[in-house]
């Protein structure tokens, strides 16, 4: 077999080069459907990695980004702005938990992570705390591919484990255990062990870092809301800030517009990227408060932040951003978001076939995630393919399978995604 040429010169991301076979090459897509070059049609389960809610070729968000090319494609931001920047900025201010002011733009999650520890560093050294120059993160999270993002992913997790001499060390806390309609108990136990790594660190800690409810690439475990709120309270009680990574669960996923709103909690700095522009164009914003903006209100040097990614706030994708918020709103994706989350739950959780299966060991549903988690890797192997051959795109992350399908996903081709995740288990 000759290799295509397209596939000798991408370098794929985490491909193992001498046994990935060739990826299927994408030509284009419609609704929860991508095309390939053989001309199958694939039903993706995984929404692009969790950012085409929308799903592809939406007519509105394809004539967004026309219009605004003819308008104007780039400029930096530095000294300048532009109309779909203040715009976007506005909506994002509405939208968020209430407090959240100001919107820091970049163009990738792990970036606007990258933003949001920097900005909680320099927020502690200008308001007289420079020995807190450390973040606290949870095991089993996943904030991003970058150097700064690495060193706040759970380091047991082995995948960045080749790098560890460029990282940083910071503090972690384990990973909140309590299910999402966990007992008080439950979420005090969590609690505590997030107590007590502040209780002795504090003083070097300038923020807790968390993905709220819901955390995606570790093995999608879900929490309680009340877990969250204890969280702010502790923040508080040190002098911690408090940043969501709402990366992933932003923009519906775990059934409301951000996993905040389940708790009622407004973060310090809260971070979002994939759905913001579903998916369309690659973008991020960091949302911070006044409390942590007008900290670098001030005549020193010091109090320029000293952040400035040449693509932050392009254009094209400020304004598909906008479009994807106003088809959100106007379509009504939460009604769409709760009925999608009952499905998964009547197809998956209450499968008694499946949730007895020795391979099983746990199956979850939020909002519109949901995950059959199985008890050892091995138990997946081969799974894509099995998916594909049905005309399903699920690709399982270590021993969980997974989906986060579009919004715009037909009740038939939920139904024909939940089939074959079952299948693989049941019938395989
Ligand atoms: N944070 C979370 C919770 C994510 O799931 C991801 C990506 O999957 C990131 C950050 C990094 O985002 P990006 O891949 O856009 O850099």
């Amino acid at each position: 077999m000759t290799t295509p040429v397209w596939h000798r010169h991408v370098w794929h991301p985490y491909a193992h080069l001498k046994t990935q076979t060739p990826a299927p090459k994408v030509v284009g897509g419609d609704g929860a459907h991508f095309v390939l070059e053989s001309g199958e049609r694939l039903l993706d389960a995984t929404c692009s990695w969790w950012c085409m809610i929308h799903g592809y070729g939406h007519p509105r968000l394809v004539a967004a980004i026309r219009e605004q090319a003819g308008e104007l494609c780039h400029v930096m931001l530095g000294g300048l702005t532009h109309e779909p920047a203040d715009q976007l900025a506005r909506e994002l201010v509405r939208i968020t938990p209430n407090g959240l002011d100001h919107v820091f733009y970049s163009d990738s999650g792990s970036v606007g992570m990258e933003v949001a520890m920097k900005m909680a560093l320099q927020y502690q050294v200008l308001t007289g705390h420079p020995g807190k120059r450390k973040m606290l993160s949870l095991m089993k999270a996943y904030h991003g591919d970058t150097t700064g993002c690495m060193a706040v992913c759970d380091p047991e997790e082995g995948m960045h484990s080749l790098f560890a001499s460029l990282l940083p060390q910071h503090h972690f806390a384990p990973a909140p255990t309590a299910p999402f309609d966990a007992s008080a108990e439950q979420v005090e136990h969590d609690l505590s062990a997030l107590r007590s790594v502040l209780e002795r660190h504090h003083d070097e800690i300038a923020a807790l870092l968390m993905e709220p409810l819901l955390q995606a690439a570790g093995g999608l475990n879900m929490t309680s809301p009340d877990y969250v709120t204890g969280a702010r309270a502790l923040c508080d009680e040190f002098g911690v800030l408090l940043i969501f990574d709402e990366v992933a669960t932003g923009f519906g996923r775990t059934g409301k517009l951000f996993a905040a709103d389940h708790a009622g909690v407004t973060p310090d700095i809260m971070v979002l990227s994939k759905g913001l522009t579903g998916g369309y164009l690659g973008h991020a914003a960091t949302l911070a408060t006044d409390r942590v903006h007008d900290a670098f209100i001030g005549d020193s040097p010091q109090h320029a932040f000293m952040h400035g990614p040449t693509f932050m706030g392009n254009p094209l994708a400020c304004r598909v951003a906008l479009e994807s918020l106003r088809v959100f709103e106007e379509e009504n994706y939460l009604g769409k978001i709760a009925k999608l989350s009952q499905q998964l739950q009547h197809e998956l959780l209450e499968d008694q076939a499946l949730n007895a299966h020795p391979p099983v060991a746990d199956v979850r549903v939020l909002g519109a995630t949901a995950v059959i988690e199985a008890h050892s890797t091995e138990a997946l192997k081969g799974v894509g393919d099995f998916a594909r051959e049905r005309s399903v795109w699920l690709r399982p992350i270590g021993r969980w399978l997974y989906t986060m399908p579009a919004y715009i996903t037909s009740e038939a081709e939920i139904t024909q995604i939940t089939s074959v995740m079952k299948a693989w288990f049941l019938e395989s």
